[in-house]
């Protein structure tokens, strides 16, 4: 079932509030949550929005109090971090863009899906290239949602969560690390060799998670959330973290997994 009602619908619900029916039997009327019957009231009421003529764009949660779905918006802080642009398009609308590999269609799905969680009126546009898909969602409000945009490369300027978002990702560190290992992540199956004792060798297999990136920010971002699983990583290299050992790989195929 959709989350959002015809503007015929909210309009009549709001007529039949202000003539002093109770938000329960309002809710019953229209078939929909009381709580949604009470959001209908704050934003149309109290912020004094106009009525009638549609909706002038999606509510933000920033700006107009709009819920937000915390679970879906951290797993979308982290393609945006990992894999994301917000792009300025015409009349202060912007577009964010999601870039994932082709060949992963399941999860260009998923990510098409959490912006719908986000944006509870987005269509997703999902363009195909050559070797990327990439998803995209137009709205006023994205830097409000992903203050992190800026001009310029992400990893050329500091990038630091706003408090709400550090109170969101502390609640769905899980959420979080998924976007980030299935952007700019991977994991990978690696054979190596041991000898046996007594004599001859065995070949046997290990799982590894890494993740590159070339912020350092956003690498702390990274470990800042394994750190709060409980999750042993290492740094490879400068611009990459790597999870090996067992228990955290076991922990990670919880959440993140192989990608589809
Ligand atoms: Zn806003």
């Amino acid at each position: 079932m959709s989350h959002f009602r015809s503007q015929e619908t909210v309009d009549s619900a709001l007529r039949m509030s202000d003539a002093g029916v109770s938000d329960r039997v309002n809710a019953d009327v229209h078939g929909v949550a009381v709580k949604t019957i009470m959001r209908w009231r704050r934003q149309y009421q109290w912020l004094g929005l106009p009525r009638g003529q549609g909706f002038r764009g999606t509510p933000c949660p920033r700006c107009d109090g709009a819920e937000l779905d915390e679970s879906a918006y951290a797993l979308l802080l982290g393609w945006y971090l990992g894999d994301g642009h917000i792009v300025a398009a015409r009349r202060g609308v912007y577009t964010l863009q999601i870039s994932n590999d082709q060949k992963y269609s399941n999860l260009s799905q998923e990510v098409a899906a959490t912006m719908r969680l986000v944006k509870p009126t987005a269509s997703p546009c999902l363009r195909g290239g050559s070797t990327a898909t990439r998803i995209e969602v137009r709205w006023k409000h994205w830097p409000c949602v992903f203050p992190q945009h800026g001009p310029g490369r992400k990893h050329l300027r500091k990038i630091e969560l706003a408090d709400w978002q550090r109170e969101i990702v502390a609640k769905y560190p899980e959420q979080l690390l998924r976007g980030l290992f299935h952007s700019d992540g991977c994991r990978f199956v690696n054979w190596a060799t041991r000898p046996i004792v007594g004599g001859g060798i065995r070949r046997y297999e290990y799982i590894r998670y890494m993740f590159s990136n070339e912020s350092e920010d956003i690498i702390g971002i990274c470990t800042d959330a394994l750190d709060q699983l409980g999750i042993p990583w290492r740094r490879p290299r400068r611009n990459a973290v790597a999870v090996s050992r067992k228990e955290g790989v076991g922990a990670l195929d919880g959440f993140v997994g192989p990608k589809s």
